[in-house]
């Protein structure tokens, strides 16, 4: 028999063992829940595979790689699991109007704030869960609801209105300055610069460097990175003036190259979707502004120039190579097809490839901390590919599992569920 010490013992005992776990409990209930995803093959999005692993997700977090975690929600063995991608260059709101033409960036019906949203939508069901839009003002109100969480949608940075290079009409120094504050004041996340006319009309150089200098100095004393539209010598301008990344890039020279490598400036080339849908599209875009049949003789020229050039930069050593597709309308949703074609025709390594568009891609927008590998303490941003783009870079195109923040927005390959 137990005496009633023994008992009130026990008792304090089970409550001294109890009381803790209850209160554990009732904190988990409060809390997100926790995810494990299973992967047979994991590219961690900095140039790492790993094997056989689990990745744990609290919230909108990872909080651990861990093979032993259990038990298992998402079984992505037999896919390749990377972090989302990022995607440095798109126009996200561009699409076609009701009469089938390019619409641009301009059009503020309710019409064209729901192309918009689809662009968002197919954007994340290819993979993309974060991308730049430079830009247009438009961008905000998409960027906010997103970020918000009432609309699916990949994470939006935007330059808001562009700072359009137009020789001495453009201002000066002092008034380019406050164009760039102007820019911040109505929510750019970085000032996105015309230095060159587009290549349809020759790329020629539409900034002074004194003017350059002025428009990436004032971006940086804002804590601004600045993205600059550069072809030919308006590239070595743009370096020079210390401006964070140059877009395109078309007919820069080796040593231009060399410059950019040695001052850490970004390059995001394109090595063809931009140029492929145009033409694709042509129909759609001919005679919309700024789109000619001149225009369109001269991109096809364009496009051996632009994988000449992606196959020098990705051999110019220290050079930072990020992924940006240029992504007009009818090209959102197909960003993945710029890896295809800097593989197939760039001569890009497939894993140089996808790190442009994981760690590489984080990094040149500051958020190396936040996105692009996949790591404890990092958002949880983790798609699957069916295939193994390091064998067969088709595979970008079978993106069959997205999670953008913890949150799971497309899963064609079955979970086990919970
Ligand atoms: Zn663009």
């Amino acid at each position: 028999m137990m005496s009633s010490v023994m008992i009130i013992l026990l008792v304090l005992c089970i409550s001294c063992v109890f009381a803790p776990l209850q209160q554990v409990a009732s904190d988990t209930s409060t809390q997100s829940r926790r995810i494990v995803i299973a992967a047979s093959t994991m590219l961690d999005g900095k140039g790492h595979v790993l094997h056989d692993t689990r990745i744990v997700i609290e919230g909108t977090r990872i909080v651990a790689i861990d093979p032993k975690a259990a038990p298992v929600d998402y079984d992505l063995r037999g896919l390749t699991v990377l972090p989302g991608w990022i995607d440095a260059h798109v126009h996200i709101t561009w699409s076609f109007g009701k009469d089938g033409k390019n619409a641009g960036p301009g059009e503020t019906t309710p019409e064209a704030a729901y192309r918009a949203a689809s662009n968002a939508w197919l954007t994340l069901m290819a993979g993309f869960t974060t991308v730049q839009s430079v830009g247009s003002p438009t961008d905000i109100p998409l960027r906010d609801s997103i970020a918000k969480g009432i609309l699916p949608g990949p994470r939006i940075l935007t330059a808001a209105e562009p700072l359009q290079g137009r020789g001495d009409r453009t201002g000066t120094p002092d008034e380019i300055r406050a164009y760039v504050r102007k820019q911040k004041e109505a929510g750019a996340d970085l000032i996105k610069i015309f230095a060159s006319q587009s290549i349809r009309q020759g790329g020629g150089q539409t900034l002074s460097q004194e003017q350059l200098n002025a428009a990436c100095d004032e971006a940086k004393k804002q804590g601004l990175r600045t993205l600059v539209h550069a072809y030919k010598e308006a590239v070595r301008a743009a370096t020079v003036a210390g401006c964070t990344q140059i877009e395109h890039g078309t007919l820069a020279t080796d040593d231009d190259l060399k410059l950019m490598s040695e001052k850490g400036t970004y390059l995001d080339p394109q090595a063809g979707l931009v140029i492929e849908n145009y033409l694709l599209n042509k129909e759609k875009y001919l005679g919309t502004p700024g789109y000619t049949e001149e225009g369109f003789a001269a991109m096809e020229k364009v496009l051996s120039m632009n994988h000449e050039l992606v196959r020098r930069a990705s051999k110019t050593p220290g050079l930072k190579i990020v992924f940006g597709t240029d992504a007009v309308a009818g090209a959102h949703g197909r960003n993945a097809e710029e890896f295809i074609d800097r593989v197939r025709d760039g001569g890009v390594d497939p894993m140089a490839a996808m790190v442009s568009a994981n760690s590489m891609g984080a990094e040149a927008l500051g958020m190396a901390d936040q996105i692009g590998s996949i790591a404890p303490g990092l958002q949880a941003d983790i798609i699957a590919l069916d295939g193994d783009p390091l064998k067969d870079i088709l595979a970008v195109r079978r993106v069959v599992f997205v999670m953008k923040g913890g949150v799971v927005y497309k899963n064609t390959h079955g979970a086990l569920g919970r």
